[in-house]
C-alpha cells in the first residue's frame, strides 16, 4: 500500500456531500486511529460501544464515526490503526455543529501497514472558502500535490504527527518548528522531524575498503520511549558526530535521512533505520528526564546455562579479573582482531568469561576503576556454550562499568562484604579441550553451510575444528561399510581370522568364534551449498542405516538386493551432523577429513522457526 493507493483529496468531498450519492464513490482512505466509547447509555442497552476514527485520504483527514452495524469490525481486529479501507457507504452528518462522517459500509482492502501514509492535515484547518468545490478541484489532482510528502510547512502539519513526546525542550535554539517525533512515528514518507533520544550503544570506527572506493562509518543505536532505531555515519558524519554522540546521553537528532533498515546487521526489530547526511544536526539535551534509561534484563551468573546458545542477554557482576589484550586471526574474515577475556561473578557463586573484541577491548583498561573490582553491567551480549557457558560481545552490545543502579550496589555491598574472599565455580564443559580458538562467547561448533566449511578452511590447521551442518545423506559407500572387531566389552579392535577358523584380537590376547561386526561409515552429504564426504563410526551409522552392522551383514549373506535395498532407504534423509575436522595423512598424502562425532535426525518445527528467524533478517 502506497500514498498513490488512496483516493486522494477524496475526504473533502466526502465531507462537504451529504451521502455517496452525491460525493465521491467507493474512496479508498486509511484509518490513522481508531478508538472505543464505550456505551454510557443504560437505558438502550442495545446502543453498545462505538468507534470513532480519524480517517485519511493522505492529504486531509477527519473525524468519522463507525456505524453501529458495523462495530464488529472494530471489536474483531480487522480494521485497525493504519488499516486501508474502501468506503462502500458513508453519509456526512452534522454533529454539534460540526460535519462527521458516518461509515455505513466499507470493506479492508490492504494493512495494516506500518505507517500513515502521506502527511494529511486536518480538513478542518484548511482555510476553506464557504463554498464547497474550491479546495477540492484544487487538490484532486491525479497526482499528489508536493506538499503531501511532507514538505508542507511543519506547523500546518503538526496534526499529523503523533502526540509530540516531552514537548520542546527549553532553550534548544535549533530544529525550530520541527516537531519532536517518537522513534516509532519515523518513516521515510517524512524528512522534517526531531528525535529526542538517548544513545544506548556506540560502534567503533569501522573503516572498508572495496573496489569502488573506502572510506568509514560508525553507528549508534537510540533509545525513547516509543522504541529503538540504528543511525549510521559514513566519512564526514564520523568527524562531526562521533565524539559528539556518547553512550547514555540524550541528543536532539533532526535531518537525517531515514531508509529501510538492513535487518542482517543490527538486532532491532525496526523496519527502518537513520543515515546521518551533510545537513543533520544534533544538539546534547539536558532535559532528558521524559526519555527512558537503558532497561536491563539480569541473567543470574548460575541461571547461564538456561540460556540456549546464540541468544543474547544481559548480565552483571563484580570483575575479578581482566586478561591481556591479544590478537587472534578470524577464521571467517582472515582479519586479526583484538580480544581480551574478562571474568565476572556474582552473588550465586558462579563466575563466567566474557570476551571483548576490538577497540573497546584494546582500551579496556582506560576505563575508571577497572583494576579496583568494578561492578561491570553489559546489555545484549551474546551466550555461547564454549566451556559450559561463556558470554562474548557484540557490536552492539553495551557495557557499563559501575553503573547508578540498585543492582550494581547490591553487588558492590556484597563483594565488599563477602565476595571478595568466595571461592567461584567456574563454567567448565568436560569435552571441550580442543575446541580449539572459540574462545569465551564463543560456541563449540557453529552451524556452516558446506560451502563455509571449505571456504573457511576448517581442519587445515593443527587444531581440529568443530562445527555443525544440515545436510541430506545422497550415498552411503557399500564397500568396507563395516570391519571385523573384538567382541570383548570396549575393545572394538580390528581382528583377523587365523587358521583354525578363530577370530583373534591381538590386544586381549584372545580368539573368538565370530567377530562382532562394526561400521565404518562413509557418506556423502549435500546441502544447498555444495557436497561432502562424512566418515562415522558405529553408533551414528548404526541410526542412520537402522540396523547393526552384524544384521546388515546378515542380510548381504542372505540376498544382496535387499542389502542394496537398506541402504538406499537410509539415504534422502536430512540430519543434523555434529562433526570435527582434521588433518589426517596416509601414504604421504596429506588430506582433511570430516568425521561425524553425533547425528541427530532434524527437528523440522526448530528448524523451520530459526529459518523463519534469518529470513525476518531480509524482510
Ligand atoms: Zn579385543
Amino acid at each position: 500500500m502506497s500514498l498513490s493507493d488512496l483516493t486522494q483529496g477524496a475526504i473533502a468531498r466526502m465531507v462537504e456531500s451529504t451521502d455517496t450519492s452525491n460525493g465521491v464513490q467507493n474512496p479508498v482512505c486509511q484509518i490513522l486511529s481508531i478508538k472505543k466509547i464505550s456505551s454510557t447509555s443504560t437505558a438502550n442497552p442495545n446502543v453498545g460501544d462505538r468507534y470513532r476514527i480519524i480517517l485519511s485520504d493522505g492529504v486531509h483527514f477527519a473525524q468519522a464515526m463507525l456505524a453501529s452495524q458495523k462495530r464488529q469490525m472494530a471489536e474483531n481486529g480487522e480494521i485497525d490503526r493504519n488499516s486501508v479501507v474502501r468506503v462502500l457507504q458513508y453519509s456526512s452528518n452534522n454533529v454539534q455543529n460540526r460535519r462527521i462522517l458516518i461509515l455505513l459500509d466499507l470493506e479492508v482492502i490492504g494493512g495494516p501497514t506500518p505507517e500513515r501514509l502521506g502527511a494529511p492535515k486536518a480538513l478542518e484547518d484548511q482555510a476553506r472558502p464557504a463554498g464547497a468545490g474550491a479546495p477540492v478541484k484544487q487538490e484532486n489532482g491525479a497526482t499528489a500535490p508536493a506538499t503531501s510528502y511532507g514538505g508542507a510547512g511543519a506547523g500546518a502539519s503538526a496534526g499529523s504527527t503523533k502526540p509530540a513526546m516531552g514537548g520542546r525542550p527549553g532553550g534548544s535554539s535549533m530544529n525550530a518548528g520541527l516537531p519532536i517525533y517518537p522513534i516509532e512515528g519515523l518513516s521515510p514518507y517524512q524528512n522534517k522531524w526531531t528525535i529526542k533520544a538517548r544513545v544506548t550503544s556506540k560502534s567503533d570506527i569501522r573503516h572498508w575498503s572495496n573496489q569502488r572506493g573506502e572510506g568509514k562509518l560508525f553507528s549508534v543505536k537510540l533509545l525513547d520511549e516509543s522504541g529503538e532505531i540504528k543511525a549510521t555515519g559514513f566519512n564526514d558524519a564520523v568527524d562531526r558526530f562521533y565524539g559528539l554522540l556518547q553512550e547514555n546521553k540524550v541528543y536532539l537528532i533532526s535531518k537525517a535521512k531515514v531508509s529501510i533498515a538492513k535487518k542482517q546487521f543490527s538486532n532491532l526489530s525496526n523496519e527502518y533505520e537513520i543515515m546521518f547526511e551533510n545537513s543533520t544536526e544534533i544538539e546534547e539535551c539536558t532535559d532528558a528526564s521524559d526519555v527512558p534509561e537503558v532497561k536491563y534484563e539480569f541473567v543470574p551468573i548460575d541461571q547461564l546455562e538456561n540460556v540456549e546458545p546464540n541468544q543474547t542477554c544481559d548480565v552483571i557482576g563484580v570483575l575479578e579479573s581482566y586478561g591481556e589484550v591479544s590478537e587472534i586471526v578470524s577464521k571467517a574474515s582472515q582479519r586479526p582482531v583484538s580480544k581480551r577475556e574478562l571474568t565476572l561473578v556474582d552473588q550465586s557463586g558462579r563466575s563466567v568469561r566474557l570476551t571483548m573484541w576490538g577497540k573497546s577491548a584494546e582500551n579496556f583498561p582506560q576505563n575508571q576503576g577497572v583494576d579496583d573490582k568494578p561492578v561491570i553491567a553489559v546489555k545484549g551480549v551474546k551466550v555461547g556454550d564454549f566451556g559450559g557457558r561463556s558470554l562474548s560481545m557484540f557490536g552492539s552490545s553495551t557495557m557499563m562499568v559501575n553503573p547508578d543502579i540498585p543492582e550494581s550496589h547490591g553487588l558492590r555491598g556484597w563483594y565488599d562484604n563477602d565476595g571478595a574472599t568466595a571461592n567461584f565455580k567456574p563454567y567448565s564443559n568436560v569435552g571441550m579441550a580442543g575446541a580449539g580458538g572459540a574462545g569465551a562467547g564463543g560456541n563449540l561448533a557453529e552451524r556452516r553451510s558446506i560451502a563455509q566449511v571449505r571456504d573457511e578452511n576448517l581442519g587445515m590447521s593443527e587444531k581440529p575444528d568443530y562445527f555443525n551442518i544440515r545436510a541430506t545423506i545422497v550415498y552411503i559407500k557399500q564397500d568396507n561399510l563395516w570391519y571385523t572387531a573384538c567382541p570383548s566389552d570396549s575393545c572394538n579392535k580390528k581382528v583377523n581370522q587365523e587358521n583354525d577358523g578363530l577370530w583373534r584380537c591381538e590386544k586381549c590376547d584372545k580368539s573368538f568364534e565370530e567377530p562382532q561386526y562394526r561400521y565404518l561409515l562413509s557418506t556423502n552429504v549435500a546441502d544447498m551449498s555444495g557436497q561432502m564426504w562424512l566418515s562415522g563410526f558405529n553408533d551414528d551409522a548404526e541410526q542412520i542405516i537402522g540396523k547393526t552392522a552384524s544384521e546388515l551383514y546378515q542380510i548381504r549373506e542372505e540376498n544382496e538386493s535387499e542389502y542394496t535395498a537398506v541402504l538406499h532407504r537410509a539415504a534422502n534423509r536430512m540430519y543434523m551432523f555434529n562433526c570435527r575436522a582434521k588433518q589426517d595423512t596416509f601414504n604421504d598424502t596429506t588430506r582433511v577429513r570430516y568425521t561425524i562425532s553425533r547425528a541427530a535426525p532434524v527437528d523440522f518445527a526448530k528448524a523451520g522457526h530459526e529459518l523463519a528467524e534469518a529470513i525476518k533478517a531480509y524482510l
